[in-house]
């Protein structure tokens, strides 16, 4: 059975069509801005924050967010994920969503959902306890399986900036550059080749962990300094993606992998004497459907319309002649030719993975309430930080629930949930017409305050990555090196 939101919803009007566009012409703008001032920004490098003390509610946040992490199968977007863990008569809910994934594809995630949870709960209920060791052996190699489009394309990255940072050393004839250098090689050489067949094979799995624990084991060694000290180098010279800085992110994200199935066996022994992986079903919510007759296309604007197009209560003349003035200074990181491509694009934005479960969970019996979540915890996990646009919709509507601390990017296909009148009579219509324009407003302000920001400031607080380099998880040091593969 699927999960679905009561009612129907209804599709944009003509006005709302209207105002959708006029929001979509300063996000645009935005989104331009912020790609030109990547130019002028390095990438920060900086370390998670290691907490070992951390609250169980934070432990299970953190459990979450590694389930949704295990789900997200893909690049580019269409299969971040949220997940909610709801009590509901009784008996454990993993619901989840994604941001645009069909309906047999959601049924194959909820099925290796299943079969990893299954995995902890076959270890809760067996007579001899499986060794942590054996376990996070299975659970890894599974995760594994179940990502392989992502860690190929990780690998081939990290085969790319491995190729360029041992270039880079070249010349220097240091010994802490000699042995660095080699230690890239050394890995360098152990990340399996490309073979789409064999990518599911036990052995080109082994091969997998055993670059992840190489990477674990220089991360622990002198050799990370080094790579953090060249990365903070490029970062002062301001270069743009530079494969210090990106070799650091990628073996961060190739990590993670690692961490997802510590953190669940350590959240298994936390919560073993309850329902969380014994009574548990499964399911998801579909992603959003169009609520245009047809994408939305936009005419071309030059700097000058876009900021003249700003209202006065966001920007007065003369403020508006000094962001001119400010925007003009980007023309140098084409921002003419960006905006150029930006008026090509045709639209058709979707609700984000996060949103969808909460505007379900608002609408379904027992709404936000703490008692219809696990523990009472009012958590929504995703697979990535939230982005700006959900942030400042949530932050609008007041929700009590919580979400992963948000990063800067704002994504420009995106939308709000669909409208959903709570009942059938014409007034009815109208309100749910009335708040989502209520909201658009709201959120359009805070995208103009956004632009007038950025266009000041002249730089971007955007991430290049957006998902953390360092993610949370429940340590049970040791699993990972001892992994034998
Ligand atoms: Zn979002």
């Amino acid at each position: 059975m699927v999960l679905e939101n009561p009612g129907t919803s209804l599709p944009l009007g003509a006005n709302q069509r209207k105002r959708a566009k006029e929001f979509y012409y300063p996000l645009l703008f935005l989104d331009s801005v912020q790609d030109c001032c990547q130019h002028a920004i390095a990438r920060k490098v900086a370390d998670a924050p290691q907490n070992p003390n951390q609250s169980s509610e934070a432990d299970f946040r953190t459990l979450v967010n590694k389930l949704a992490h295990i789900c997200d199968y893909r690049p580019a977007g269409d299969t971040v994920t949220a997940l909610v863990v709801l009590a509901v008569d009784g008996r454990i809910v993993y619901a989840f969503a994604s941001n645009s994934r069909k309906r047999p594809n959601l049924i194959q995630t909820k099925n290796d959902l299943t079969s990893v949870l299954n995995i902890l709960k076959a270890n809760l209920e067996a007579e001899t306890k499986e060794s942590d060791q054996a376990l996070f052996d299975r659970l890894l190699r599974q995760i594994l399986r179940l990502n392989t489009v992502r860690v190929r394309m990780y690998l081939t990255h990290l085969t790319k900036d491995l190729a360029a940072c041992v270039k880079a050393c070249e010349g220097d004839a240091s010994e802490e550059t000699k042995s660095s250098s080699q230690e890239l090689q050394k890995l360098h050489d152990l990340i399996p080749k490309t073979d789409e067949a064999g990518q599911t094979s036990d052995a080109y799995t082994s091969s997998v962990i055993r670059c992840i624990q190489t990477i674990e084991q220089y991360r622990r060694s002198p050799l990370q300094q080094f790579i953090k000290k060249k990365a903070a180098t490029e970062e002062k010279l301001r270069k743009n993606k530079t494969p210090w800085s990106n070799l650091h992110h990628v073996g961060g994200r190739l990590l993670s992998y690692g961490y997802d199935a510590e953190t669940l066996i350590s959240a298994h022994h936390m919560w073993e004497d309850s329902d969380l992986f014994r009574e548990f079903e499964v399911n998801f919510l579909d992603s959003s459907q169009s609520n245009i007759p047809k994408p939305l296309e936009f005419s071309p604007q030059t700097i000058e319309s876009l900021v003249n197009g700003m209202p006065a209560s966001a920007c007065n003349a003369r403020e508006k002649k000094a962001l001119i003035q400010h925007a003009a200074e980007l023309r140098k990181y084409d921002l003419d030719k960006i905006l150029e491509g930006q008026w090509q694009r045709k639209l058709n934005p979707i609700v984000h993975a996060e949103m969808i479960l909460h505007d379900w969970l608002s609408r379904t019996p027992g709404g936000l309430q703490p008692s219809r979540f696990f523990g009472g915890w009012q958590y929504i996990g995703t697979s990535k930080p939230v982005c700006r646009l959900c942030r400042y919709y949530f932050d609008i509507i007041a929700t009590p629930v919580h979400f992963r601390d948000g990063h800067p990017n704002s994504y420009v296909n995106w939308r709000l949930p669909d409208i959903r009148p709570q009942g059938n009579r014409p007034q009815d219509m109208q309100q749910a017409n009335d708040d989502w324009c209520k909201i658009m407003e709201q959120i359009k302000t805070k995208v103009y305050a956004d632009l007038r920001r950025v266009l000041e400031e002249q730089k971007t607080d955007q991430k290049m990555n957006d998902s953390n380099t360092y993610t949370d998880r429940l340590t049970l040091a040791g699993l990972l090196m001892n992994s034998g593969v």
